[in-house]
């Protein structure tokens, strides 16, 4: 069924958009065409950004619980979307269903229910000698979000942006917009007062562009790719505004010699290939210590071999297609180049099979990597595991920490204050030691060429303000 979208949501209603070609937005598993959505120019940014402005004052002084209600309402709303929001996640993007059920619609339920709760009691004024030091919201704020997913990184930034008192202007990605539309279905329906967000559907070059050099716009919270940051960080600085970034990453699972080894791997596996691989905190390096070596790539051979491709919408489908062809066909490219530059394939690679419809990738786990090579060192973002072996612990870090990234990653161990040890000593925004749960309170953000700031719980509450003094 196609989803025709023609408006966008701005000042409270929905307008519809002013002619242009649409946008066409694709089902990757089908390859056909599931809907539409205007694209937008620079002059619907302004629209946007002006009504976002206009309702800044209004928004910024009302009572803390208020806003509260309000997040409450749109969580309501939400929460009674979730069918709806994962079927379209899994069409648009092909996330396996229950995935996109669990993961990509449940998260940002839960970060949408924290934000709740911040709203309501946001961290109290400190006293620093004879100074009462205030947060206050930054102001207008720019979103762009990416494709991978497309609910959750809107709702990170979107949720805190407004517990804080900012007003925000949405762009989300143009291969998966339908998601968006949702959310903004909710928010007319919640009720959120007119111009405290707004969405203007485009393309980056065009409605990204204009948002983030808009000189209205007080904070330009992005996530995507490092180079589409480093544009954004450009467009920027000529007025001084404010930019938080949550980039790429290469995360490192580092197996020390004394792991649960079965588990490392197997988590270790399902952690770079979750969402096929598109997964901006992925851990697609595993570093294993050469004593275990052989019997870690036999583990992630066997664990491989249960990743079943196919439809998102049959219960058997472990990983669905990537988002694009042209994302496949980067995805390939890195493969063959992996094995051109001395990688040994021990699952997947290029003759494994794939459906014939849809873009594919078999789940692939490459070992002898070089840590200095391009597997070892760019953001592949599709299902390709490199697998590096490792002398000791001060090897490990070495290499784990070879990288322009520092995002995420993980420690295992049989003796926990020796993992500690190590995650201490990992240039990156999160480690996770044998496999502890996510957690949606944390910070959540890269060192490196990874980003600037944090996101979720208070941290990425205070993303979105100003600090103030005030000497008395
Ligand atoms: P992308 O950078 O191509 O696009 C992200 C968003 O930026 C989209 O909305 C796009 O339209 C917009 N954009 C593109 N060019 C622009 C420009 N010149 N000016 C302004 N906006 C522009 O990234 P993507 O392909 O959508 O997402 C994949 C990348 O995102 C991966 O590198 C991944 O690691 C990263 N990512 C990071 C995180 C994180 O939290 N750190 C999360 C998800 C994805």
């Amino acid at each position: 069924m196609e989803s025709v979208r023609t408006d966008f949501y701005l000042d409270g209603r929905w307008v519809r958009a002013a002619g242009g070609e649409p946008l066409a937005v694709h089902n990757p598993t089908t390859e056909e065409v599931i809907g539409t959505v205007p694209a937008g120019t620079a002059e619907d940014v302004d629209r946007a950004v002006a009504a976002a402005r206009a309702a800044f004052e209004g928004w910024a002084a009302t009572d803390p619980a208020d806003r509260a209600a309000h997040l409450d309402r749109l969580h309501a709303a939400l929460t009674a979307r979730t069918k709806d929001i994962a079927h379209t996640v899994a069409s648009e993007l092909g996330t396996p269903l229950k995935v996109a059920t669990r993961v990509q619609t449940g998260l940002p339920l839960t970060v949408l229910r924290s934000y709740v709760d911040l709203a309501a009691h946001p961290p109290a004024p400190q006293t620093v000698g004879n100074s009462l030091v205030v947060r206050e919201p930054v102001g207008v704020v720019g979103a762009i979000t990416p494709w991978n997913y497309p609910l959750h990184q809107i709702v990170a930034k979107l949720a805190p942006a407004l517990a804080a008192g900012c007003t925000l202007v949405l762009k989300p990605s143009e291969l998966t917009p339908l998601t968006a539309y949702l959310l903004f279905d909710a928010i007319d329906e919640a009720g959120l007062p007119p111009g405290v967000v707004n969405l203007v559907t485009g393309t980056g070059p065009v409605v990204g562009e204009a948002l983030a050099g808009h000189p209205d716009v007080d904070l330009v919270s992005f996530t995507g790719s490092t180079a589409t940051g480093r544009r954004i960080t450009h467009l920027a600085a000529d007025r001084i505004a404010r930019v938080s970034l949550e980039l790429g990453g290469k995360s490192a699972n580092v197996i020390l010699d004394d792991a649960d080894l079965a588990s490392a791997v197997k988590v270790g596996v399902g952690n770079a290939f979750l969402n096929s691989g598109q997964t901006c905190t992925a851990w697609t390096r595993m570093l294993v210590h050469r004593d275990r070596y052989d019997e870690a790539l036999d583990l992630a051979a066997k664990a491989t071999d249960g990743y079943r491709l196919g439809d998102p919408f049959d219960p058997a489908t472990r990983l669905g297609p990537l988002v694009s062809a042209a994302q496949r066909d980067r995805v390939r490219d890195h493969i063959a180049r992996g094995l051109a530059d001395g990688g040994r394939l021990v699952a997947g690679g290029p003759d494994a099979p794939v459906p014939q419809q849809g873009w594919f990738v078999a789940p692939t786990v490459i070992a002898d990597v070089d840590s200095d090579s391009a597997l070892a060192q760019e953001e592949i973002f599709g299902p390709v595991l490199a697998v590096i072996p490792v002398d000791d612990d001060d090897h490990a870090v070495r290499v784990a920490n070879n990288s322009r990234y520092g995002l995420a990653g993980a420690v295992w161990s049989g003796d926990e204050e020796r993992a500690l040890r190590v995650a201490r000593r990992l240039r990156t925004g999160a480690v996770d030691i044998n496999g502890a749960p996510f957690n949606p309170l944390a910070p959540f953000g890269g060192y490196k060429q990874s980003g600037l700031g944090r996101e979720l719980g208070v941290h990425g509450l205070e993303e979105f303000c100003e600090v103030k003094a005030i000497q008395r």
